[in-house]
């Protein structure tokens, strides 16, 4: 067996995991990263980047298909056709790109990456199993950086039509029918995508709504885009079986069946924690996840956690917040994980930005509060883009106006989740965003006039 040693030892490769790791090595700590399966861990293989390169390509696909937009700026095309081997190529590409990048960075950091199975012996060592031999590692600090997976119900488990997000994401045919257990991120931005690819897709959501993670006024926009894709969503109904194309759900007692060549079980992610040995080293849990506390400290002195291992939200930047965080604590700097705000973006259509505290749960802190919409109906430049559904909405302390919540639903409103989150660190006041000069025409001149509605004098509108 091969005997390593080094300062920090990093369980995993996923955005957390390659993070920590490559700011380890730039603090010129001795930094091994394992990962058992493939650089950049779910987010860049299964998750963010090969999602969000088909709602792209399947918004592109729609667009010809549906071409009442292009017609209403004098474009005249004929029937489009989808070669949807080449979608998936062209997908794959980017991902190849992307974590052998990861590579690359790792390398220039000096970091030493082994690809194999790593198994926790105890809080300072390891043994990782790959097909070249077996490795075992003495490090001073452990980082856990294992991630999540797919969470399957009992009544559908993953495999043969029934699909996990990796699943629908592998998918080399566009199925005819398709219905989709879960209206959270991954239902209804894949839901939507293949509604948008030519498939008919049915959405079943165990609670009264979809997308319960965001309040109504944001949602709304996105349920009439569903209505007008002729994607049927059921709310407050339960999957109970699949067999032979054939969904069987019940709401208030009563069953009815599906027509689904697939079914998509996005019910949520859990926690990779087993099968690694990480029960030998008995730390405290929250739940099903690994307990942290501010800096990411586990239970257990000099061993780390972070990302989805360590719970909610479970989103790729906030996992690469925490590595750099734990890579720096490592090296001696004062760190804490103190940020006032995760932002959170769903990228359906039209996309939806949350960051800080909603209306609702504003008013639930403080007693007066302050709430400006802008539409992006009065906005020139949405007007432009051919799209004007959704507003910015901005939420602030009556008192002193110091905001504490910024949102948004509508076309490319993704883009605008920097401004927002920096304002809400930099502490801004509805003054300072008013008083910014945002430049025209942008979207984010919706931010500038929702910040002036909140202060009962929005120009545009
Ligand atoms: P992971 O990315 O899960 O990486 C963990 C890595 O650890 C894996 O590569 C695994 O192989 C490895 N590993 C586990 N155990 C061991 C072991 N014992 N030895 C060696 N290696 C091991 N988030 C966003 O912020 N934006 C998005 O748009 C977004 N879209 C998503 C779309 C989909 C379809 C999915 C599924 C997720 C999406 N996410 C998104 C979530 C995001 O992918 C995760 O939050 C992020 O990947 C978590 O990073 P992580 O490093 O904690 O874990
Ligand atoms: P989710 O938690 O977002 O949504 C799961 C949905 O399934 C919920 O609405 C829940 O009520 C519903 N549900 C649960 N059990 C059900 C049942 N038996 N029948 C019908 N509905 C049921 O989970 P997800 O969509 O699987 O995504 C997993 C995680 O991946 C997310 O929490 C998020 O952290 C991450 N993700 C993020 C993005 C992004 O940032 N844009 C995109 C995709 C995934």
């Amino acid at each position: 067996m091969n005997e390593l040693r080094c300062k920090v030892l990093i369980i995993g490769g996923g955005p957390g995991g390659y993070v920590a790791a490559i700011r380890a090595g730039q603090l010129g700590l001795d930094t091994i990263l394992v990962e058992a399966d493939r650089l950049g861990g779910t987010c860049l293989n299964v998750g963010c980047i090969p999602s969000k390169a088909l709602i792209h390509a399947a918004g592109a696909a729609h667009a010809l298909r549906e071409p009442r937009a292009l017609n209403a700026i004098g474009l005249e095309l004929g029937p489009p056709r989808l070669d949807f081997a080449k979608t998936v190529g062209w997908k794959d590409s980017i991902v190849a790109r992307l974590t052998g990048g990861v590579g690359v960075l790792l390398k220039k950091a000096k970091v030493r990456t082994l690809l194999g199975m790593a198994t926790i012996i105890d809080g300072k060592t390891a043994i990782v199993r790959s097909d070249t031999g077996e490795s075992r590692i003495a490090a001073e600090h452990l980082v856990i950086a294992s991630g999540s997976e797919p969470t399957p119900l009992p009544a559908l488990k993953f495999g043969g039509d029934v699909l996990s997000s990796t699943d629908a994401l592998a998918l080399t045919e566009v199925p005819e029918t398709l219905a989709v257990v879960g209206a959270g991120y991954i239902g209804m931005e894949l839901g939507q995508a293949f509604a948008k690819l030519g498939v008919k897709v049915t959405i079943v959501e165990a609670l009264p709504k979809i997308l319960p993670l965001y309040d109504s006024e944001l949602t709304q926009p996105v349920a009439r885009r569903l209505a007008d894709l002729e994607v049927e969503t059921l709310v407050g109904v339960r999957a109970l079986s699949f067999n032979k194309g054939s969904l069987r759900v019940e709401a208030d007692g009563k069953e009815r069946a599906i027509p689904a060549d697939k079914v998509l079980v996005a019910v949520g992610r859990r926690p990779r924690t087993a099968g690694f040995g990480l029960e030998t080293l008995d730390l405290a849990m929250s739940g099903p996840f690994v307990r942290i506390d501010d800096q990411c400290a586990t239970s257990m002195r000099n061993v780390w956690a972070i990302g989805d291992v360590t719970g909610e939200p479970m989103l790729a930047h906030r996992a690469m917040a925490q590595g750099e965080m734990v890579a720096e604590l490592v090296a001696g700097e004062k760190r804490a994980f103190d940020n006032k705000a995760i932002p959170a973006i769903c990228f359906t259509d039209p996309e939806i930005v949350a960051v800080g505290l909603s209306p609702e749960a504003a008013r639930a802190a403080r007693s007066e509060i302050r709430v400006g919409h802008f539409p992006f109906r009065a906005n020139g430049r949405a007007m432009t883009l051919q799209d004007d559904e959704g507003f910015v909405r901005v939420v602030a302390r009556a008192d002193n106006h110091v905001v504490l919540g910024i949102h948004a639903v509508g076309h490319g409103v993704s883009e605008l989740s920097s401004a927002f989150s920096l304002a809400l660190e930099m502490g801004a006041r509805l003054e300072d965003i008013a008083l910014t000069i945002h430049a025209h025409p942008t979207m984010s001149e919706a931010f500038n006039e929702a910040a002036l509605a909140a202060l009962s004098h929005a120009l545009h509108i």
